[in-house]
């Protein structure tokens, strides 16, 4: 692979490019949207207690759970047999904010040069440019990574719907994976013009919704209580480190709906727009290469979720803008940065859309977690009582089901005074 400005070689040519399993979905959709610009890349391999372990033996235990957990896997493959440094490159993605994450790359490098591997490649894009020195400038990357990241959100927020209600247990797991593995195969074909990449991957998606319709069901889509998801974008989505809690909510009777990790997209190009007017730059080639990045996203969502249309018309996505609208009386966007805005406007948002209560998952320590912690009893009473409890986790395996037990007790309540109150209002008109 050459790079488009300076004709030499991409550092990650000759090299297999680890991706974190922050969300399985995720993972694997942006690994094979790499290979399809002819990166050798691969999934990391799934965490265990193992990964603890290693995760420990170069951190200090002031980092964070996901920090662990991401270098711990790493340092799986580093251990496994027949490891050579200069042969493989892993993907550490910065950021910028309140997050510690960004020094993190940092202490990954460190702990390859203690070990003696320091010509393996630390490969970090950042947030601040909308992620795009992931790949040099090559537009097709641009376009189908993120295509793999809306496809990722969808397929989960899919199963998701269907696993509580299925009649055969493991059967919604079954289908999702027929479905990653079908998006996948035509994500990581480069060789079909963007265009008709995305006509395969509607027609994908068309068969995908025809196969869940098939799918036997117990009792009808949406009967439980919908529990809305927020939280630390990697432990939210990383089912080792949160102990699978999404399927906890169900075995305890409910329905989860978790924030999608293209949210946290569209707040990088809000920031991007937002650090370009500060900058007085409102009118400039860079805000103009921002809007049309937003436009050509804008669009590729509109198709992929096309598909979808009537199936998720029971679960609306609020777009960021009105996410940060709804977040500024308690944490304005253009003072308080990151997840912890983000997920205050989003427990709202999933109040308006009919959840009975929110889960936050957030790691021990994490400063998102602790002001959330603050502004939540806040939100809550402006929402009459809307049940939001936050999980921490540390890596130590906590006691979740009986506290989920009560907050489903409460978002039961919870759902049942909402109903009573919307019909009194449809009496009283
Ligand atoms: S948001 Fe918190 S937990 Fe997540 S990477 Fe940053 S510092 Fe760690």
């Amino acid at each position: 692979m050459k790079s488009k400005k300076t004709n030499i070689a991409h550092p990650l040519t000759g090299r297999i490019l680890h991706i974190p399993r922050m969300s399985t979905e995720a993972a694997l959709t942006m690994a094979a949207s790499f290979r399809s610009i002819g990166v050798n890349a691969r999934v990391s391999p799934p965490s265990d207690d193992n990964t603890l372990v290693l995760g420990a033996l170069h951190t200090t235990g002031e980092e964070c759970l996901p920090q662990r957990v991401v270098m711990g896997n790493f340092f799986k493959i580093i251990r496994s047999p027949g490891f050579k440094a200069s042969e493989h490159a892993f993907l550490m993605p910065t950021s910028s904010g309140p997050c510690r994450f960004g020094q993190y790359m940092n202490l990954f490098k460190k702990a390859l040069k203690d070990e003696g591997f320091e010509d393996a490649l630390v490969f970090s894009p950042t947030s601040s440019d909308g992620y795009e020195g992931i790949a040099g400038n090559q537009i097709r990357f641009l376009r189908t990574g993120w295509r793999a990241i809306i496809i990722a959100d969808i397929l989960r927020k899919l199963r998701l719907m269907y696993r509580p209600y299925e009649k055969d247990s493991g059967s919604t797991d079954e289908l999702h994976q027929l479905a990653l593995e079908k998006v996948c195969s035509i994500l990581s074909d480069g060789r079909p013009g963007l265009r008709h990449q995305l006509r395969q991957l509607v027609d994908a998606l068309n068969e995908i919704v025809d196969s869940y319709e098939l799918l036997p069901l117990n009792s009808s889509l949406g009967s439980r209580p919908l529990i809305g998801v927020v939280g630390e974008i990697y432990l939210r989505f990383n089912s080792f480190s949160n102990q699978d809690v999404l399927r906890r909510i169900e075995q305890h009777g409910g329905e989860a709906w978790i924030a999608d990790i293209g949210e946290w997209v569209w707040y990088t190009n809000f920031e991007e727009r937002r650090k370009l007017k500060e900058a007085k730059k409102q009118f400039s080639l860079e805000m103009v290469r921002v809007k049309i990045r937003h436009y050509l996203q804008h669009r590729d969502e509109t198709a992929l979720l096309k598909p979808f249309k009537s199936i998720f018309a029971s679960r609306p996505e609020a777009c960021i803008d009105e996410i940060l609208n709804l977040s500024r009386p308690y944490l304005p966007a253009e003072q308080a940065l990151g997840e912890m805005t983000i997920n205050t406007g989003k427990v709202i948002a999933f109040q308006q859309a009919g959840c009975a209560g929110v889960v936050d998952i957030s790691p021990f320590a994490c400063m998102n977690g602790i002001v959330t912690e603050v502004i939540y009893p806040h939100v809550s009473r402006d929402l009459r009582g809307f049940p939001i409890k936050i999980f921490y986790f540390d890596g130590v395996p906590a006691q979740l089901d009986r506290d989920l037990e009560i907050f489903m007790e409460q978002a039961q309540g919870y759902g049942k005074k909402m109903t009573k109150s919307k019909i009194q209002m449809t009496n009283s008109k």
